[in-house]
């Protein structure tokens, strides 16, 4: 076991957490702040074959008793599981912040408590499901849902710890054993997600945290004793795992990247859209459901560029810690690379880079809030996924060649319309292609919902019962009616 490390005042371990105990990896990977890359935070354990299988069979070895348990205990289990959160969501958000550079504030206030959230939602929604039972054909049927057996968690770097706690609550709650691998460019989070269920006296293996990137990734992939796979990421590493879960014939979601329209017709509250398009710039523009392109109607379109280059004036670059930041450092110069790489070739191709463009301080993780007016609708940063800071902005005419230009990539995440006319909302509302799609608001979440992607941004959805019946093997129990007696 390797020494805890001090997280900015939070002790943190740097191990594995199987079976209900801190396990070490031979090797390391190192993780750094976002917005001080020269402070290294940790050296963290690096996962592989052999901690995949030690993580799937202590896993495999608790689902038994945990399945067996009836709903109102395993409830009880993630209410305090919450109960903890809540009490450390400082710990939770300080780390997280120094991890990731999501915004200190935003993380006390928003993401740490969604993610206590996440469990009660889920222990709740269990406790409350009411089987399907009817008579046909004279028989006595019932749905049942059992569950299905070790599942496999994997996360990405961006909000790493409300985006986990969203995926193992209903795992846990529909009676599985969970492991979970976080990114490995932001695995601290979870760590301290291990200590607190050590502390909330959850039976040792129902909840594993492995760390580690593609290598642990793989090997836990393949494994034929993983039951469940439910990935968020991006959408080469899915097809890698779907190809592993096609093997194993085992069912898998994937929440993947998005490229969404934030559509704004000229019966709309300009202002309102323009700022809210503006502030598709939070969090860097790490954001999958993040509305990348504007596309605005000619009619309206120097409005709406002036209102918008307001709010984007009003954008502040900064550390976490200031509550004055709305735009947080990148999480990684890789990734700072990707971006600007877009942007190089966007500007060589003769795409209009209309605002930003560039670094913000060389040698640092941030980039300009971008706007980029493309050539054509074939360019690549309309069709591409960037990750960043980097918006589009594109023009229609009718109707008709708006709800074209949102739907003219492969990605169907979400959408994001602006309208003061009900019937267009709902029937732009309808033809708009996403998983989720908002009209005259964004980022508005009832954890009830379905939520997931269309074309490639995604397959199943997770949310409410969603998730439950997905964790779960269904089972319908028919009865030929006067057959039985009850003998007790
Ligand atoms: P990524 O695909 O690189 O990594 C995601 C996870 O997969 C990480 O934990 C990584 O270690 C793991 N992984 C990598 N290779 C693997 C392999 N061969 N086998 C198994 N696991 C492997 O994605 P990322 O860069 O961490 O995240 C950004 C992407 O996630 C963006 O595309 C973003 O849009 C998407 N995202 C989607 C949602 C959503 O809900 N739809 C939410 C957040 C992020």
């Amino acid at each position: 076991m390797r020494d805890r490390i001090d997280i900015g005042g939070v002790s943190v371990s740097p191990d594995h957490f199987i079976g209900g105990k801190r396990v070490s990896s031979p090797r390391t990977f190192e993780t750094r702040c976002p917005f001080d890359w020269d402070r290294k935070l940790a050296d963290i354990s690096l996962g592989d074959a052999d901690t995949a299988n030690q993580a799937v069979e202590a896993a495999t070895k608790a689902f038994p008793a945990w399945a067996a348990l009836c709903q109102a205990e395993r409830s009880a289990h993630l209410h305090r599981l919450a109960d903890l959160i809540e009490e450390r969501k400082n710990d939770i958000a300080m780390v997280e912040c120094l991890d990731m550079a999501m915004l200190l504030e935003s993380l006390q206030l928003r993401l740490v408590p969604r993610g206590a959230l996440n469990f009660r939602n889920y222990a709740d929604l269990a406790a409350e499901h009411e089987e399907r039972v009817w008579s046909s054909k004279g028989t006595a049927n019932r749905v049942i849902r059992m569950p299905a057996g070790p599942a496999l968690i994997i996360t990405p770097w961006n909000a790493p710890f409300m985006l986990s706690t969203w995926k193992c609550a209903p795992a846990l709650a529909a009676g599985n054993t969970v492991i979970l691998k976080p990114a490995d460019w932001s695995p601290l989070s979870a760590s301290v997600l291990a200590d607190l269920i050590a502390e909330s006296g959850m039976p040792p293996g129902v909840f594993n945290i492995v760390q580690g990137g593609a290598e642990i990734g793989n090997a836990l992939t393949s494994d034929p004793r993983i039951k469940r796979i439910s990935f968020t990421g991006s959408v080469p590493t899915a097809r890698i795992i779907g190809r592993n879960a096609a093997e194993n014939i085992v069912p898998f979601t994937a929440e993947l990247g998005g490229k969404s329209a934030l559509l704004v017709f000229e019966d709309a509250d300009i202002d309102a859209a323009a700022k809210k398009a503006a502030g598709q710039y939070d969090d860097s523009g790490q954001v999958c459901m993040a509305g990348s392109r504007i596309i605005v109607q000619e009619s309206v379109r120097e409005k709406f560029l002036e209102r918008f280059h307001h709010y984007a004036d009003q954008h502040v670059l900064g550390d976490s810690f200031d509550s004055a930041t709305t735009v947080s450092a990148m999480i990684h110069p890789i990734h700072v690379e990707r971006v600007l790489g877009f942007i190089e070739r966007a500007r060589a191709a003769g795409d209009t880079i209309v605002r930003g463009g560039k670094r913000w301080k060389e040698g640092q993780n941030w980039i300009e809030p971008t706007l980029i007016e493309p050539k054509s609708n074939d360019s690549e940063v309309v069709q591409s996924e960037i990750f960043g800071p980097v918006l589009t902005f594109q023009t229609f005419a009718t109707e008709d060649e708006g709800v074209a230009l949102a739907n003219s990539t492969a990605y169907g995440l979400s959408g994001i319309i602006y309208t003061g006319d009900a019937a267009r909302a709902e029937r732009v509302g309808r033809q708009v292609r996403g998983g989720t799609v908002w009209v005259n608001t964004f980022l508005v979440r009832d954890l009830t919902a379905p939520f997931g992607g269309i074309g490639i941004s995604g397959i199943g959805r997770e949310g409410g019962d969603y998730a439950l019946d997905f964790h779960s093997d269904l089972k319908t129990l028919q009865i030929l009616e006067g057959s039985v007696r009850d003998c007790s």
